[in-house]
């Protein structure tokens, strides 16, 4: 939260929101200089190594391959925070360090599900992560499934003592996920024992896909656990034929005492104004299933290589670029929060937070303000495009100038509606925000996932990823002014 004499200056001065954002975007933006003329040349330079870079992609393999997959709590994560330190070091970043967070440690255990009737069939399953377990030798019950929340709404009471089945069909992430998120909570609440979800994704080659659940505070918590989509549609099509399906999970998930933890963070100090700070970066950790390479080790380890050629090429950015690996971003968000509590009444210095969380698919531009939720919360609608202010109007031109430099890689797209979670408590409190963006034609086929592996990540694409985040963080972090960011009404 910032202070309380940010208020007290809105009310002085009897500003809107909007016009308080027009205040804070000092010095302006001169649209005259367009910077894409400005910083062709480095931003050329930047790209040409990106494009022929080798260290970044060798990198991620080492991290897939050798450390793996890194769930808070679990001792790779320890090592891949130890070796990520080791590698900012190594790539020349200054003042490496590893603020300890304490994060949530939920462990999986044994797990299993089977179908028991109309036919005996093992059942294609992950549990949710932050699930609680079964009780030992697990839940027998007939199951009912549902392909939406209205859907159960109607059942009622009727599923006490069941096994709810969502069988939603995937439209997009942002409004699939809440079946995930939601829907124990929401099947407790009408009795039922507990829940398996149809995996959130678009495409059925028999991987469940995990993810975590929030458990609503006034409801009884049932075990949850992810299954195909062939697997769930297949329950569909026995309960349509009037057969009674009767199905046995068994799950040890349990949540232990907090574990240590850490962010890495290192950086480039600013050569005029060290004191203000670009900051850049992914998540390290990531759930307890494949290798974690598109979610997020592609993120962070972009993003170190990014600023490791801006080094390696002696550009030397007025402001700091930080960058940071934050931890727990899958099933808590404690580091992003650690870090916004780490830095304090500095949040006022970060000229701007950029976060890939997306994958490295072929970039197409990048995505700048809180203007769109990248994701809506479960349930929500996609925000419609909002009216921009004169300061974010002016914020947004000049991203179309910094885009104009990524042109030459088709990522020329400077789009509304940028950020990410980790990013989110800088954003909350006026940091704008950024993400690259990218095709997205296969991010979710491989989502949490074991396939989630270092080949998903093809070495052209996760180069043109690196070019973007090159050119963004420098010239962000170089420029004259700096673009408006926006106060989210929940920190006012
Ligand atoms: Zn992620």
């Amino acid at each position: 939260m910032l202070p309380c004499p940010m208020m007290t200056l809105r009310r002085f001065l009897r500003l809107t929101p909007s016009l308080l954002a027009v205040v804070l975007a000092a010095p302006s933006l001169r649209a005259a200089d367009d910077l894409s003329n400005q910083y062709r040349e480095p931003a050329n330079r930047l790209i040409d190594a990106a494009l022929a870079d080798t260290a970044g992609y060798a990198r991620l393999a080492y991290l897939c391959d050798r450390i793996g997959n890194r769930l808070s709590g679990s001792p790779s994560l320890l090592k891949a925070i130890a070796w990520s330190a080791d590698e900012m070091k190594g790539a020349g970043l200054e003042n490496v360090l590893t603020p300890p967070v304490k994060v949530p440690h939920w462990v999986r255990g044994q797990e299993s599900a089977a179908l028991l009737s109309p036919v005996e069939r093992k059942l294609h399953m992950l549990g949710l992560g932050l699930s609680v377990g079964t009780p030992p030798g697990g839940i027998t019950a007939d199951a009912v499934v549902v392909p939406n929340f209205d859907a159960l709404a109607k059942l009622g009471k009727s599923v006490a003592g069941k096994i709810v089945v969502y069988n939603a069909p995937y439209v997009n992430y942002g409004q699939t996920v809440a079946y995930r998120s939601a829907g124990a909570s929401r099947a407790a609440d009408l009795g039922a024992v507990a829940v398996l979800v149809r995996s959130i994704t678009p495409l059925a080659m028999q991987i469940p896909h995990t993810g975590a659940l929030q458990y609503a505070a006034s409801s009884p918590k049932i075990p949850a656990a992810a299954i195909t989509i062939e697997d769930a549609t297949m329950l569909d099509r026995m309960q349509q034929r009037g057969e009674s399906v009767r199905i046995h999970l068994e799950m040890q998930a349990h949540m232990e005492p907090d574990a240590d933890a850490a962010n890495v963070m290192g950086e480039i100090p600013g050569s005029e104004k060290p004191e203000e700070v670009v900051v850049i970066g992914g998540h390290v950790d990531s759930w307890d299933v494949g290798q974690g390479a598109q979610d997020d080790g592609s993120g962070i380890m972009a993003a170190l290589e990014a600023v490791a050629l801006i080094k390696k090429l002696g550009l030397h950015p007025r402001r700091t670029i930080r960058v940071v690996f934050w931890v727990n971003e899958e099933n808590g968000g404690r580091g992003g929060e650690a870090y916004r509590a780490q830095i304090g009444g500095e949040v006022a210095n970060h000229v701007a937070a950029i976060e890939m969380d997306g994958g490295a698919e072929k970039p197409t531009g990048f995505g700048y303000g809180p203007f769109r939720r990248m994701r809506p919360r479960p349930g929500e609608p996609t925000p419609q495009s909002p009216q921009l202010n004169a300061s974010e109007q002016e914020s947004y031109a000049i991203c179309q100038q910094i885009a104009k430099l990524l042109e030459r890689i088709d990522a020329g797209k400077a789009e509304m509606g940028g950020g990410g979670s980790d990013i989110g408590p800088l954003v909350r409190d006026g940091v704008p925000g950024l993400s690259p963006s990218n095709v997205g034609l296969h991010y979710f086929d491989w989502h949490h996932t074991e396939a989630d592996t270092v080949d998903k990540v093809d070495p052209e694409d996760f180069r043109r990823n690196i070019a973007v985040l090159a050119v963004l963080s420098y010239v962000l972090a170089d420029m004259p002014g700096r673009l408006a960011g926006h106060k989210s009404a929940a920190a006012e």
